[in-house]
Formats: C-alpha cells, sequence, structure tokens
C-alpha cells in the first residue's frame, strides 16, 4: 500500500509537476526539476534513516534480486570469500548467486528448523571465517513472517543486510552494517527502484568483469545518473519518505508497525482455529504467517476475504497458508477488519 496522502500528492502533481507545464512521468533526466527531486530524495532518506556522510546512496533499477549479484561482484575483494546466513527464499537465492564469484560457504542455516525457516539462526562471531570479506543476511523474510530482533556480531566483517521488506519500518542504526540494501516497492514506494546504502570503504574494489550497470564506483562517480534512472519511482519515493518524516519518522512508523503486529499476534495467540508457526521471538511485524491447518480452508479464507475487499492473503505460492502484509501505509483499522474477519471466519467454518 501507499499512503492516501502520497497517492493523492501525485495526482494532483499527475499532469503538471509544479509550474513545469509536464508530468514528474515526461520531465527529462538533465532536467532541474528532477535533479531537485533526486537530491530532496537522498536528502529525505538521510534525514529518515539517519544515515552519516560516510555512507553512499545509490538509486537502481533492476530490484534487490540484481544485488544478488552486485554484492559479491563489488565485495569479494580481499579473499574472494564471503559466509551467507540462510533464514528463507531470498538468502538462499542471495547465497545460490553469489556462489558464482568466489568461495560462499552457508555459516548458519534456519533451513532446518520444524517448519523450515520457521526461526532466524542465532550467530556469534566465531561463525564466520576471520577472512571473509562480508556477512550477508537478510533481514525479514517476506514469505516465512520472520525477522532478526538482533543484529548479528561480525566483528570486523562487514554485514550486508536484505531490508527489502523491513527497511523504514522502525529506526536501525546504520553503523551496524557496510551496505544495506532493499527494494522500494514494500514500504519506499513503488516496484522499479532499489536502494543501495554503502560505506565509503567498500567502494571502489569491484570485479574487473563487474558490468558497469552494478558497479558501485561507477554508478556513484554518476550519482545514480549513469543512464536514465526510474525518475516516476524516485519521485514516489521521495514522496513516501517526506511522508514518513512528516508524520514522525521511524520511531512513528514503529510504533504503528508494533500497534498492528500485536493486535494480529494478540488474535492468534488467543485462539485456537489458526495457528501461527513462527517461533515468537522471530515474529515480523510487517509479515504475519498464519494457516488454518487445512489448505482447502485457507484458500476459502484468502478467497472470502478477498470478497471484502482483503486482498493478497494468500502465503507464498511456494509454502502456502495464509500471510497477511502490513507495511506502513496500511492502517490499524484494515488489520482491525482483519482480524473480525478472521473471527467470523472460524466461527462459519468449523473443523470437523
Ligand atoms: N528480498 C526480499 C526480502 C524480498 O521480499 C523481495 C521481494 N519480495 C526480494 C528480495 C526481491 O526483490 P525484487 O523483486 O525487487 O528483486
Amino acid at each position: 500500500m501507499l499512503p492516501m496522502e502520497v497517492l493523492e500528492r501525485a495526482q494532483l502533481e499527475m499532469i503538471s509537476y509544479r509550474d513545469s507545464g509536464m508530468s514528474v512521468m515526461e520531465i527529462e533526466v538533465g532536467s532541474p526539476e528532477f535533479k531537485e527531486i533526486l537530491a530532496d530524495t537522498e536528502e529525505a532518506l538521510r534525514k529518515l534513516m539517519n544515515i552519516p556522510a560516510n555512507y553512499r546512496i545509490l538509486f537502481l533499477q533492476g530490484g534487490a534480486s540484481t544485488q544478488f549479484s552486485a554484492i559479491p561482484m563489488n565485495l569479494l575483494s580481499s579473499h574472494k570469500c564471503a559466509d551467507y546466513v540462510l533464514s528463507g527464499q531470498f538468502s538462499k537465492r542471495a547465497y545460490d548467486e553469489a556462489k558464482k564469484y568466489g568461495d560462499i560457504v552457508i555459516a548458519a542455516s534456519s533451513g532446518g528448523a520444524s517448519p523450515a525457516f520457521s526461526t532466524v539462526p542465532i550467530t556469534k562471531r566465531s561463525d564466520f571465517r576471520p577472512d571473509a570479506d562480508y556477512v550477508h543476511i537478510c533481514m525479514n523474510n517476506t514469505v516465512y513472517g520472520t525477522k532478526y530482533h538482533y543484529i548479528p556480531d561480525t566483528g570486523n566483517i562487514p554485514l550486508v543486510v536484505n531490508m527489502s521488506s523491513c527497511i523504514c519500518s522502525e529506526p536501525i542504526d546504520v553503523t551496524k552494517f557496510g551496505l544495506i540494501y532493499a527494494s522500494a516497492q514494500k514500504n519506499m514506494g513503488i516496484a522499479g527502484l532499489t536502494v543501495v546504502i554503502v560505506r565509503n570503504d567498500l567502494i571502489g574494489e569491484a570485479r574487473s568483469d563487474t558490468p558497469v550497470m552494478m558497479d558501485y564506483k561507477l554508478l556513484l562517480e554518476h550519482n545514480s545518473l549513469y543512464n536514465t534512472p526510474p525518475i516516476y519511482n524516485i519521485y514516489i519515493t521521495k514522496l513516501v519518505l517526506e511522508w514518513m518524516l512528516s508524520v514522525g519518522g521511524l520511531e512513528e512508523m514503529k510504533r504503528r508497525n508494533e500497534r498492528k503486529a500485536s493486535l494480529l499476534y494478540d488474535y492468534l495467540d488467543g485462539q485456537s482455529y489458526y495457528t501461527a508457526p513462527v517461533d515468537k521471538k522471530c515474529r515480523s511485524m510487517t509479515n504475519v504467517v498464519f494457516i488454518t491447518g487445512d489448505g482447502e480452508l485457507d484458500k476459502k479464507f484468502a478467497a472470502e476475504a478477498a470478497e471484502q475487499g482483503m486482498i493478497n492473503l494468500a502465503g507464498h505460492p511456494s509454502i502456502g497458508g495464509l500471510r497477511a502484509s502490513m507495511y506502513n501505509a496500511m492502517p490499524y483499522e484494515g488489520v482491525e477488519k482483519l482480524v473480525a474477519f478472521m473471527k467470523n471466519f472460524a466461527k462459519n467454518n468449523p473443523r470437523l
């Protein structure tokens, strides 16, 4: 979801942005209007996430998935080895891709949990090879509904994190990470924009066959404008970031997200019709996974909910079940409506 205020602002400016007589969709990459939009977007993100000056920000295309390749190509510099923690489908994809470029090992995995990936691994510094160029984790596991509630200690090894489904959902200490990446479409905007926040000292060691469109140093030298960036997507992200700032920043996002998540988890914990299969210590605030225990009932639930305007409640096709994604713009009332529906559904569909 996007905040209604953002949609309304975009609507207002749809045909003519400011006094330009052009839509943002029509403005040129070299125009003063776009230069300002890009600068404002970076400024808003820096302010919102409290990003220090020794971190650079890239606004890219290709989704978080392109970063699965760009990260090893740029960061496997000294020893050509990196350690990956597997906590779900996207960390597995990142690992599979990185293996093409160096000596990559799985330092820890929650794949063997029951059900698989229903928790996140708890790691300690000694789990990582001292000569690893970086350690990679996925902070919020969108498909499985788990989240890291701690930041792994990797000592001096740079920690690389995929924050696609939790970025800007709460304050985080950027300085704990060497590189943060996220696609924008969950909490920051719309599909088509990827943000990379990278510490200065990690830039400039890309392997020689790195495609130009993935070479952080080159892309930064061009301030994300080596080629035509996704102009409209950056504009929407600017509006979303400014919206977050205007309502109280990441502290407020956290307060709202915790309130929504508590409503749903408290309901799940207080009844026996639905099961929340995720380890309580690792529950995601943004993706809440639950099941009825009967695949056909799960499908019926998703279909009937959709009839009432609550769409996308089916779990990810790879694991089935049900999943409520409650990103920043989802209002509390939306979760109240879902819980009311869940109560009714349980009453009307007794399990035999
Ligand atoms: N990582 C995570 C945690 C995700 O949730 C997603 C998208 N659902 C991706 C990576 C892939 O992102 P994209 O589709 O933008 O490549």
